[in-house]
């Protein structure tokens, strides 16, 4: 593309993984890019991450694939666990015939490796301004700009803004306005073992939830197997949000006692969790207003339990670029919502209804459950994930408008 074709000037506000990957991604179509972190470094906090093959599909076409994939572990099965009686639920071969199937690989990685990554690519595009400390705290309007104003006065101006600044996002404050996410209600216990404290008895080389009455565990290999990501998350009647809470191991081992022994023992392993409550928000149609566009967890905060925040985000950034190339800067600004939210809506009920129904479920419906889950062979669950896993750039935007959803409408798996 030549400079006269170049579509602007983009802000982009937060350099986590949506506001990175959303830069790579436009590079090439913009006369400039600046992303404006309000940290004093670009940096990523907490430990791994899990990216199926949409988030590959997405990372290909920004040209980091291998890259990250260097940087990850390929883990060999997707297993779910009773957290009580140990029982096998589910398990799923992640090989080369889940990666025939849908395209790319299940890998996991650390947070940190993955946005090194990003940023990494960034740095090598002139193109590119990274600035640090820079807080947004509003944005104005004008005829044909629009500018991001930083908490310490000074002022950033571009054709287009993108509102990547994660869950308590102030652009979306004056994009949507819908007020504070609401907590969930679950706190999220993060740590991160050594090899040596995992127990031999549990494999190492696959991603594991444990399902429990209002409790699940999840975990998984970091660092080439040198480490081992834990999350234990449970329904706790917390009405705030806190975030990176030390908490003392002795806490977690009693909240978590009722657990099958292999279980136990993995828990009792850490001498410190940090603690996370959680929040997600009702998925919303508006995703735009003026000049200025939500994209990641500011457009579509979801809880984790998909696995899919990040991945999420960098399909966002891909295809908001393609919609740049297609259709010029300022249309683009108003197609993301259409083309996207569906989909996105759809993953953040996902999120929600795994909680509810398949993690978190106790007494009967434990067992209905129990029931549905065993009667899902492998066509089953390999066809269940193909809406979600088989996504690439190309038939992302071919599909947008079939996953249409309205409000308050739930379309599971
Ligand atoms: C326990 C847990 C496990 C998860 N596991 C997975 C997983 O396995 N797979 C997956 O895909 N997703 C997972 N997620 C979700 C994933 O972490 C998020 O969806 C993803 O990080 C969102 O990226 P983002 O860039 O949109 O937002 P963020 O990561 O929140 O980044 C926002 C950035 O904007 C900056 N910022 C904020 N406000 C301003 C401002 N006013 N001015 C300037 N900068 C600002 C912030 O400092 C930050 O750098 C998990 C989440 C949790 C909590």
């Amino acid at each position: 593309m030549s400079s006269a074709e170049r579509q602007g000037a983009f802000i982009i506000v937060g350099g986590g993984i949506a506001g990175l990957a959303s830069a790579l991604a436009l590079a090439p179509h913009a006369s400039s890019v600046t992303v404006l972190e309000r940290n004093s470094r670009f940096q990523e906090v907490g430990a791994g991450i899990q990216l199926s093959p949409n988030a590959f599909a997405a990372l290909d076409e920004l040209g980091v694939k291998e890259a990250v994939l260097t940087r990850s572990i390929r883990v060999q099965r997707l297993t779910v666990l009773d957290a009580q009686s140990g029982g096998t639920l589910v398990d799923f071969p992640l090989d080369d015939r889940f990666e025939a199937q849908f395209g790319h690989p299940y890998a996991v990685v650390h947070r940190g490796a993955l946005h090194r990554t990003l940023l990494d690519a960034c740095r090598r595009l002139a193109t590119i301004r990274l600035i640090t400390n820079a807080n947004v705290n509003g944005l104005t309007e004008h005829d044909d700009s629009i500018t991001a104003n930083l908490a310490d006065g000074r002022v950033f101006v571009g054709d287009v803004l993108i509102g990547a600044d994660g869950l308590n996002s102030s652009v979306r404050a004056q994009v949507v306005g819908d007020g504070a996410p609401e907590p969930a209600g679950h706190v999220v216990y993060r740590a991160v073992i050594s090899a040596e404290q995992f127990p031999a008895d549990l494999p190492a080389r696959s991603s594991i939830l444990w399902a429990g009455p209002d409790m699940h565990v999840v975990h998984y290999p970091l660092a080439d197997g040198k480490s081992f990501n834990l999350v234990a998350t449970r329904v706790e009647p917390v009405n705030e949000m806190f975030a990176n809470r030390g908490i003392q191991a002795a806490w977690v081992r009693s909240a978590f006692a009722s657990v099958a022994p292999p279980l136990r023992r993995l828990l009792d392993a850490p001498a410190h969790w940090r603690a996370w409550s959680i929040a997600d928000r009702a998925p919303v149609h508006t995703w735009h207003r003026g000049r200025a566009v939500l994209m990641g967890d500011a457009a579509h905060p979801m809880l984790q339990y998909a696995a899919q925040g990040a991945c999420q985000a960098i399909e966002d950034a891909v295809i908001f670029a393609r919609l740049v190339g297609a259709v010029g800067a300022n249309d683009a600004v108003a197609s993301l919502g259409p083309a996207r939210a569906g989909r996105t809506a759809r993953v953040q009920q996902t999120a929600r209804w795994l909680g509810d129904a398949i993690y978190h479920p106790a007494g009967v419906p434990r067992r209905a459950r129990d029931v549905m889950l065993k009667s899902l062979d492998h066509a089953k669950l390999t066809a269940s994930l193909q809406w979600l896993y088989a996504w690439t750039p190309d038939n992302g935007l071919a599909l947008a408008n079939t996953h249409a959803t309205h409000d308050g409408e739930l379309i599971r798996p």
